[in-house]
């Protein structure tokens, strides 16, 4: 079994560096899913109240037979309740569903900008989970370069990441060397653009000269630029393909070439518009 290398967060908090990431995966399903992932070897679980299978991430690690202490959890404040109290109220709500007292890392998912309560706001929350110790870390996700500047000079803990779109097809560099520059981790999310990069040429060239296959490469990639990664999927060969990271290595010209592919293609919402409360 490969070895998966861990990251020291901004406050001492050791992070593996590749994950297991639950989004679509339907409640019913997590789980096992989950226990999959577990069985492979993977020690980090990325889930969110909006996934709405928190359930099944708490069940897993139960079952697995590991110590809670072994597998590091992150899970998301949900839109909708940006308000300090609601944030509170949906932190507890977190925990009961994973059935833990609490989690390796809380994030807020979504800035949300243009809504009424200042992400500021919510943030103060965090802040009283974090000093509860009841979320061993906390950080944002979705964060531009503006609302983290404007979070880092209005409050006290500094996030120890920020949760963004990240893969060949939007390297998302800006926001990259802005985390890094404060010391925040970047954990790069849909690392293979839900699949959209694996036939792109320069990838499968890639693929072939190393004897792997474009989701190994690709991971490989975001790993060898230092960032945290949870690819997801539901099923076991992938699972354990997406695993298989720490036995080769990609030269600094595979690393510009795919590097280059980027075209600020986004996957997902434009966080500096998404407003959505579900
Ligand atoms: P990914 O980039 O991880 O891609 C997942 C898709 O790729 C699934 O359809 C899966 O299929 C397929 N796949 C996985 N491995 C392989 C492989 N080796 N070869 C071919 N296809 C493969 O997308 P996600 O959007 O799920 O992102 C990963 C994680 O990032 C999420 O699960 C979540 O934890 C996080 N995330 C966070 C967001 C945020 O706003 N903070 C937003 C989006 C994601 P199948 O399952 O059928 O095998």
């Amino acid at each position: 079994m490969s070895t998966v290398p861990t990251i020291d967060l901004n406050n001492g908090t050791a992070i593996p560096q590749l994950g297991f990431g639950v989004y679509q995966v339907p409640p019913k399903d997590t789980k096992e899913a989950t226990l999959t992932a577990l069985e492979v070897g993977y020690r980090h679980i990325d889930t969110a109240e909006m996934y709405g299978n928190e359930k099944g991430v708490g069940e897993a690690v139960r079952e697995s037979g590991l110590d809670r202490g072994d597998v590091f959890v992150t899970s998301k404040l949900n839109n909708g309740f940006h308000a300090h109290d609601d944030a509170l109220t949906a932190f507890d709500g977190t925990l009961e569903a994973l059935g833990f007292d609490y989690v390796d890392l809380f994030l807020i998912h979504w800035p949300l900008p243009g809504i009424e309560v200042d992400f500021v706001e919510t943030w103060r929350a965090l802040e009283e989970i974090y000093r509860d110790g009841r979320a061993r870390a906390i950080g944002v996700s979705n964060f531009q370069a503006n609302h983290l500047r404007r979070l880092i000079q209005e409050t006290e803990v500094v996030p120890a990441v920020n949760q963004i779109e990240v893969h060949p097809y939007l390297t998302n560099d800006d926001v990259r060397a802005v985390n890094a520059e404060h010391g925040v981790a970047t954990e790069a999310w849909s690392p293979i653009a839900q699949g959209l990069v694996l036939d792109d040429p320069v990838v499968t060239g890639i693929a072939n000269a190393h004897e792997r296959t474009p989701a190994q490469v690709v991971l490989r990639w975001h790993v060898q630029r230092g960032d945290i990664v949870f690819p997801k999927s539901v099923t076991r060969s992938r699972v354990e393909e997406n695993f298989a990271l720490f036995d080769f290595e990609l030269s600094d010209s595979d690393m510009g070439l795919i590097t280059a592919l980027d075209k600020d293609h986004r996957t997902g919402p434009d966080p500096d518009t998404f407003n959505w409360i579900p």
